[in-house]
């Protein structure tokens, strides 16, 4: 992703002021209903909320890293396609390719966005996504050596694709109530320059251009950025604007199961694969460490965003944890489609 460069809008959320349930101070398990007085948000329907598992998530962020960064065009994304295709063919219903050519300053990449589908049978869907490829250069390094190598991606990339395959394989495990799910993974969301806001997005733009999916989901959750153990989420701007309902549910979720990372705050925008889907008419809420985006984070350790020091050390399964756990409240509520 990148930074809209436009304005940032920092406002205090009003959905503050109503949250019922008490705070978690991240050791609350996901096994344990909501000590909420708002009965909408009880999981009524599943005697217990699967519990995400930390070391796995871990794993499966590590797994993506073995062949190297997912640049397009190179061994190590062909494998990692190869390898999430295996992932997804093991837990999903369906599982398909979208390949496509993407034009980036005078070369051609084969690209492919990875499409699952579970729960075929029930009309109303919600899509969960994430992008899979990694940044070609890293180009905010400050070693300026460092700048034409290709960012390891732990956290911009392989992040939010591990939380997708654990929601997926806990919820074929114990599948939630009156929901489908539909899974993508982006490709060629990161080759852009900076600034050149057309370059980025690739696959969601595809996707959402040729929608391989019908019916269509409610609505989408994206998943960018979600691994950090100091992981920071305020509300990004463009989510809000689309969703707000979805946006609200989540966060007042985030405050019981999400650890401390959810972030009661509107916060800037970013130009990423949830824009595409919203101009398509599907609204989707990004989840995203925004403060990475730009490296404007307080925390020296914390500003790796498109470097080399983008590397599982960065990497917490209590924070991955915490998202998908966040998630799976929303998906085995009793009213998961908030719009
Ligand atoms: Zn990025």
């Amino acid at each position: 992703m990148t930074k809209k460069w436009h304005a940032l809008f920092w406002l205090i959320a009003l959905v503050s002021t109503c949250l019922h349930g008490e705070g978690c101070s991240g050791s609350c398990s996901s096994a344990r209903s909501p000590q909420s007085a708002d009965t909408s948000l009880s999981p009524i329907h599943a005697p217990v909320i699967p519990a995400p598992d930390p070391e796995r998530l871990v794993q499966l962020v590590r797994a993506q890293l073995q062949w190297g960064p997912r640049v397009p065009n190179t061994a190590a994304h062909d494998s990692c396609r190869v390898w999430l295709l295996a992932q997804l063919r093991g837990i999903a219903d369906t599982v398909f390719e979208q390949p496509f050519r993407a034009n980036v300053y005078g070369r051609t990449y084969q690209c492919t966005n990875i499409i699952a589908r579970l729960f075929p049978e029930q009309p109303q869907r919600i899509l969960l996504c994430a992008h899979w490829d990694s940044r070609p250069y890293a180009d905010e390094d400050p070693v300026t050596e460092h700048r034409t190598r290709p960012v390891p991606g732990a956290n911009d990339g392989a992040s939010g694709v591990a939380v997708i395959l654990e929601l997926v394989s806990l919820l074929r495990q114990s599948p939630p109530p009156a929901v489908g799910i539909d899974v993508v993974l982006f490709d060629a969301e990161d080759m852009g320059a900076p600034s050149d806001e057309k370059m980025f997005c690739l696959g969601s733009k595809h996707f959402a251009t040729y929608m391989p999916l019908s019916p269509r989901p409610r609505y989408g959750i994206l998943f960018d950025m979600v691994g950090d153990r100091d992981a920071r989420f305020p509300m990004e701007y463009n989510s809000y604007q689309a969703a707000a309902s979805v946006v609200e549910r989540l966060w007042r979720l985030g405050k019981l199961y999400g650890g401390g990372h959810f972030i009661d705050q509107i916060g800037g925008s970013v130009v990423d694969d949830h824009l595409p889907l919203i101009e398509a008419g599907i609204p989707t809420v990004n989840i995203i460490d925004l403060e990475l985006v730009g490296n404007s984070s307080p925390s020296a350790r914390r500003r790796y965003w498109h470097t080399t020091k983008d590397t599982l050390d960065n990497i917490s399964g209590n924070t991955l944890a915490s998202v998908a756990r966040v998630v799976l409240a929303l998906l085995y509520s009793d009213t998961p489609f908030p719009l």
